[in-house]
């Protein structure tokens, strides 16, 4: 959509899925964050199966294709942030395996152009660390549902869903 904007956020994550043998974060079944200041931040989010992915923030400019990733760095650090996830820590620095995520903040002019309608990450797609994308994407979708029922005109439907959207 033309003016539509996505810019880089310039924090991004390194990425590991490891077992959780000891069941420290798979048993609570909830996702935990540790921040040292604002610029270090590890993240444990169960994801099945006793498996726990981690997260590590890193600026965007180190996570670019081809730069090596210091995993040892990474182990000696995160190991002095959270000391208790130890066995994890080592999981992942041993595996070595981690994949690189960067984050685009999406914004557009309207979110429907003529009959094609943009909802979810697609309309506003956010950093995951608000934690709010799915949400926003499921409030999109019962919006939709409302002006939907309650119009036969397609156009004044998503017309009336960009406002109800746009202006909350
Ligand atoms: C690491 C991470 C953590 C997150 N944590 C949270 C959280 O805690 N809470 C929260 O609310 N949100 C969270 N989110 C955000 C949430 O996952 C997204 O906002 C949500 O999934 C957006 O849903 P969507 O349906 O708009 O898009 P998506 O889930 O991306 O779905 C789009 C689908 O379209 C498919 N697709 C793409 N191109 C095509 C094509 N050309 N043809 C056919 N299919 C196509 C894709 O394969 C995909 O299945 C997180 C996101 C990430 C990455």
């Amino acid at each position: 959509m033309p003016q539509a904007r996505a810019p880089l956020y310039p924090w991004g994550c390194i990425w590991a899925t490891v077992p959780d043998m000891g069941k420290i974060v798979t048993a609570p079944a909830m996702l935990q964050q540790r921040f040292r200041g604002s610029k270090t931040m590890m993240g444990l989010l169960p994801v099945g199966q006793n498996m726990v992915t981690l997260f590590w923030s890193l600026p965007s400019a180190a996570l670019e294709p081809g730069l090596p990733i210091d995993v040892e760095a990474w182990r000696a650090e995160a190991l002095t942030l959270w000391p208790e996830m130890a066995g994890l820590i080592e999981h992942a620095a041993w595996a070595g395996n981690f994949a690189r995520a960067t984050y685009r903040q999406v914004t557009l002019p309207r979110w429907n152009d003529g009959p094609v309608l943009f909802i979810g990450d697609a309309a506003h797609g956010t950093s995951p660390q608000l934690g709010q994308g799915a949400n926003l994407g499921l409030l999109d979708a019962q919006v939709l549902s409302a002006v939907l029922a309650a119009s036969d005109d397609l156009a004044a439907a998503l017309a009336l869903f960009g406002r109800y959207s746009l202006e909350g």
